[in-house]
């Protein structure tokens, strides 16, 4: 190796680069070992970052070393980066995993550098190979807007996040026509010994760093969606949590208001749960306290909002409905936790609800208000015998009161 001094700018960029994607790997690597959610694609990318770091380290040496195989390994280990990058993707997007089409790549790039191993060959292999490269770039771009397609059809996020990838298969894309249309020029601007160009290497930085980008950029997304889901949602049953049922409520008054169309609320309570949980265990009480979520979501429209608010409580928000319609609604839903089966530990356990009825009221309600009288209702039909509804102000037995 000669002194620091004598290195060709490109040789620097790429040490640059290299050290750049060490520090890289390690990121991906802590990222991975933190978070258990992203550990596989997290573990994949550090594979990426090294792979594509060692195929910059491979260029500055190969510069100097007259060494044909050395300067083929470097190919061989960026495509090999992308190929674990795009694996890595669809780990994290959970989208099937496609191995083949990486096998063929990796034997069409062996094929192109055993046929054409000189840098008089350099024109054919660089088309060959940064066709092969480009194709992935665009399988990358498919799987990112899969993924963004699914998650958010926001077009400037969409953009933001396809672009890189996009971006490199184009430069690749070109580079493979240049290479067989002025094959002259491609071995003249290389560097010394390599088929790489000063302009060549630092676009092939800027593009793995993107990549590293849109990478990180991907995690932080997705964890982000994460985190403002749990904030909204009960773990337990997947419902909305009191907060976001709070939010709800804000929307509706507002929205009746405008409108002046009354809605109303139910305040579902299971009867006897902790019974469940004395006799049975904690594990049957969550299983049923999911059962019952799940009906419930089943059997209300698309545009009711159901809660999980406190332990087995479970405000329910019908938009635009009028107290009667509630009250056969809510018969509905008693008369169907009744027969609904729990299965457990090979017998089927059964749950009643009681449930309490309440209307806006268009002067001077408030939501707090509202609440309070479904769970005033509520206690009515607890203390009417519980397994029937009661709507404020005045008790309505379902006729099928539980003895
Ligand atoms: P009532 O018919 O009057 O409503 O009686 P109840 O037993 O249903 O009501 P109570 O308020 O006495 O008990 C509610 C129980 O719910 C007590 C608590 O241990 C249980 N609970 C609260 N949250 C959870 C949970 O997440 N999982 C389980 N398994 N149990 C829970
Ligand atoms: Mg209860
Ligand atoms: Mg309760």
């Amino acid at each position: 190796m000669p002194p620091l001094n004598d290195w060709q700018p490109a040789q620097i960029g790429l040490a640059m680069a290299f050290l750049q994607e060490l520090v890289i790997a390690l990121g991906w690597l802590t990222t991975g070992w933190l978070l258990k959610d992203v550990r596989r694609p997290a573990w994949h990318w550090a594979g990426f970052s090294l792979l594509s770091g060692g195929s910059f380290l491979n260029f500055v040496f190969s510069a100097h070393a007259q060494l044909e195989p050395v300067r083929l390994l470097g190919n061989t280990l960026f495509m090999a980066a992308l190929l674990l990058q795009a694996r890595g993707l669809l780990l994290f997007t959970r989208q099937p995993l496609q191995d083949r089409p990486s096998i063929a790549a990796m034997l069409l790039l062996t094929s192109a550098l055993w046929l054409w191993p000189n840098h008089a060959d350099a024109p054919w292999r660089v088309a060959t190979i940064s066709t092969l490269s480009c194709l992935c770039g665009l399988w990358i771009t498919r799987i990112i807007f899969r993924f963004m397609r699914h998650e958010i059809a926001h077009s400037r996020w969409m953009l933001m996040f396809t672009l890189p990838s996009l971006l490199g298969a184009a430069v690749l894309g070109h580079r493979a026509i240049m290479a067989l249309l002025e094959p002259e020029r491609l071995i003249q601007a290389s560097i010394a010994g390599t088929s790489i160009s000063l302009t060549t290497a630092m676009l092939w930085v800027l593009l793995s760093l993107s990549l590293e980008l849109t990478l990180f950029g991907l995690v932080i997304f997705k964890l982000g969606g994460q985190l403002r889901r749990a904030a909204r949602h009960d773990r337990l049953t997947g419902l909305l949590n009191r907060h976001a049922m709070d939010d709800v409520l804000t929307q509706e008054r507002q929205r009746s208001r405008r409108m002046g169309t009354p809605f109303s609320a139910l305040m579902i309570d299971i009867d006897h749960f902790k019974q469940v949980n004395d006799k049975l265990g904690h594990a049957a009480g969550d299983h049923t306290l999911r059962t019952v979520a799940q009906h419930l979501r089943q059997h209300l429209r698309a545009t009711d909002v159901v809660a999980r608010w406190g332990g087995e409580e479970f405000p329910v928000l019908l938009p635009a409905t009028h107290r009667t319609e509630a009250c056969h609604l809510a018969e509905k839903l008693c008369d169907g936790v009744r027969h609904l089966p729990i299965p457990w530990g090979g017998e089927d356990l059964n749950c009643t609800v009681s449930i309490g009825v309440a209307q806006w009221r268009t002067a001077g309600d408030t939501t707090d208000a509202l609440i309070a009288r479904a769970d005033q209702a509520l206690y009515c039909a607890k203390h009417g015998g519980r397994n029937q509804m009661c709507v404020e102000p005045t008790l309505v037995q379902t006729g099928h009161i539980a003895a």
